[in-house]
């Protein structure tokens, strides 16, 4: 654990965790008890920490002796969230913080600089596309966006002074994949470093630094909480970076994650691998089901036979995903009709959470895109984009079937 003392107890608790599988790390990945032995991981909410002498605060602050010093820095229940993410991603190192949009930005902000270039695919979630777009360029920094299915782009796109890749796969919300050991290869060979958004994938589902990227973000606040409760984000990658480039970053600027919030996505992770692959299940059905409507025009699904990368999102992805988007007849005034009879699910702009959730990218998550570039992207007006919750799935039918039938 990062700022906390090396004890043999720990050492020995390490060792074990490096060989246990991923269902076991989700459940007991980073734990460390404190001197009560309680079960459940301890929820230190505290901002501040004392030392025993004026001499101990001068060596915590000289980074001279193990400890936690204030929990912008790190905090013990943090700590033990960031130890657990990094055992299930199998990265050397993670970095919580207040939510995933903090996350995306201090993953590209810790190391951008004025005259650096980046490159990103074009489907990306709103408010990244908005870093990329409106703020980068605000500092000095060049900024390209491309369709991310298309590899010849990449490598027509890419510069000398590229110094990050930026993409989301599967994509939000169209479900597009990005060939992740193919961009990885084109990043390499500029030193360019791949950040891949996996939120919509999941550490159950995708490993991207197995497949060659150099960071992973998340927003915890979808399926890593997956009960509807707090925000959160983490961004993990090689030690070397997150302790010198990225964590400097997030002490001086505060998007420190609450340890009260730390403690919920804890709890989130040790139900994790079990939630994902029931919203997997449902999803996967859920899309079938929709393809039979008569009103359902089009069903993206990343592991239906009708989509165009379905080999690729099945070489890279050990399942789905819990998100189905699909086109109803009638444009908006269909989708809308739609979301309004709904009885059972909920309209919100929110994911990966037990309980459905449907919205209409078009007019909330993508609305701040001009009506062509929502089109170029795919995002009809006819779109809907449902998350599909852990309900009984004769109920969800049974909604979508009677909101459908108008
Ligand atoms: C939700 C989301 C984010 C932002 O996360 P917040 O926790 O809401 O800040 C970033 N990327 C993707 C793909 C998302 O779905």
């Amino acid at each position: 654990m990062s700022g906390n003392g090396e004890s043999q107890g720990q050492d020995s608790q390490t060792a074990r965790t490096r060989n246990w599988r991923t269902a076991t790390r989700l459940v007991r990945g980073g734990l460390q008890r404190s001197g009560f032995g309680e079960t459940s991981e301890a929820l230190y909410l505290t901002s501040g920490f004392r030392y025993d002498s004026a001499e101990a605060a001068e060596a915590r602050f000289r980074n001279e002796a193990p400890g936690f010093v204030y929990s912008r820095f790190g905090n013990p229940t943090v700590a033990t969230f960031e130890d657990r993410l990094a055992a299930i991603e199998g990265a050397e190192a993670a970095k919580a913080v207040a939510s995933g949009m903090a996350a995306v930005n201090a993953a590209l902000m810790c190391q951008l600089k004025a005259g650096d270039h980046v490159l990103a695919a074009r489907a990306l979630f709103g408010s990244c596309r908005y870093i990329i777009e409106d703020i980068l360029p605000r500092f000095g920094i060049k900024t390209t966006l491309i369709d991310g299915a298309d590899l010849d782009l990449w490598r027509s796109a890419i510069r000398p002074n590229t110094a990050c890749i930026f993409l989301e796969t599967p994509s939000n919300p169209t479900l597009e994949i990005v060939d992740l050991a193919a961009v990885a290869a084109i990043a390499r060979s500029v030193g360019a470093r791949v950040i891949v958004d996996n939120v919509f994938a999941t550490p159950i589902l995708q490993k991207p630094l197995e497949l060659g990227a150099d960071i992973v973000v998340y927003s915890a606040t979808k399926h890593i909480d997956g009960q509807g409760r707090c925000l959160g984000g983490a961004i993990l990658g090689r030690r070397d970076f997150i302790e010198n480039t990225l964590t400097p970053y997030l002490r001086h600027t505060g998007p420190s994650l609450s340890p009260f919030n730390a403690w919920v996505m804890l709890k989130g992770l040790e139900t994790l691998d079990l939630r994902i692959r029931q919203h997997c299940r449902n999803a996967a059905e859920i899309a079938d089901f929709l393809a039979g409507l008569a009103p359902v025009e089009r069903v993206i699904y990343p592991f239906r036979p009708d989509h165009p990368q379905q080999n690729l999102a099945r070489a890279q992805m050990e399942l789905g995903g819990a998100v189905v988007s699909f086109e109803v007849a009638g444009g908006k005034a269909g989708a809308f009709g739609c979301l309004n009879r709904l009885q059972l699910i909920d309209i919100s702009n929110n994911l990966g959470d037990a309980k459905s959730l449907i919205c209409h990218p078009g007019t909330t998550t993508h609305q701040r895109l001009p009506a062509e570039e929502r089109h170029r992207l795919g995002i009809g007006d006819g779109l809907l984009r449902l998350s599909v919750g852990l309900e009984d799935l004769a109920d969800l039918k049974e909604d979508l079937a009677q909101a459908l039938a108008a």
